[in-house]
């Protein structure tokens, strides 16, 4: 399988030549025509999988058809740590390159003042961890009303980093027409119920 055989936008087409992917890895050949349609996810795979990909071309693909000039949150990526939310700005970035969509990231551990600034500026895909989430949200700068895309990253790590409660915070405030996807290398019963509790009819992708 290709790239071109996804159904993909030209300009879409254009960033992965330009970052040197030759074809599709197993998982994005497998999630992304189901994320195109709206569908819920639910993934196993693990980091250098090719799994941000799987989820950040999609996500810009529906929102560019979206053709919004408002620049609010419409999709949220959650992930445990820092070094992962910077590497998942960076492929939305870089695949969404020839689109007019802002990409943020926010972590905490560095003063909020140019995260709060940039956020002024308007957003339409946000990649965070969930305690600096949270701590805008309840100053009040980041709304979430607008969201259509909500992303759990890595959420079997999430449980081990002890963020689970701020997870489950965050997913509280989302709207509930939306579309989830779930990410999680392991799934122990926590892990699933969390799951169950965020997905609705969830297609299954396991590489
Ligand atoms: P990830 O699993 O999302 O962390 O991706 C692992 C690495 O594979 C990253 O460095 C990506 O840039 C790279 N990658 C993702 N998809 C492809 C692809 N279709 N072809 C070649 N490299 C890719």
């Amino acid at each position: 399988m290709l790239f071109t055989d996804l159904q993909l936008i030209k300009p879409i087409l254009d960033a992965l030549t330009q970052e040197g992917y030759e074809k599709p890895t197993p998982i994005q050949s497998q999630a992304i025509p189901h994320l195109l349609e709206g569908k819920d996810l639910l993934g196993t795979a693990q980091t250098g999988t090719g799994k941000t990909a799987a989820f950040a071309i999609p996500i810009l693909q529906n929102l560019y058809h979206k053709n919004t000039k408002n620049h609010q949150i419409k999709a949220l990526i959650l992930t445990p740590t820092r070094e992962l939310a910077i590497q998942i700005e960076e492929s939305f970035k870089a695949y969404g390159r020839h689109l007019p969509l802002k990409t943020l990231v926010i972590f905490g551990g560095v003063k909020q003042g140019a995260q709060e600034q940039a956020l002024k500026k308007g957003v339409d895909i946000l990649v965070a961890t969930p305690g600096r989430l949270l701590d805008f949200i309840n100053q009040g700068i980041i709304s979430l009303k607008n969201l259509e895309i909500f992303v759990l990253d890595e959420a079997d790590r999430m449980l081990d980093m002890g963020f689970v409660h701020d997870v489950k915070r965050v997913v509280k405030l989302l709207p509930p027409k939306r579309q989830t996807l779930f990410f999680s290398a392991t799934f122990p019963k926590e892990i699933q119920e969390l799951a169950n509790s965020m997905l609705h009819n969830p297609v299954k992708v396991e590489v």
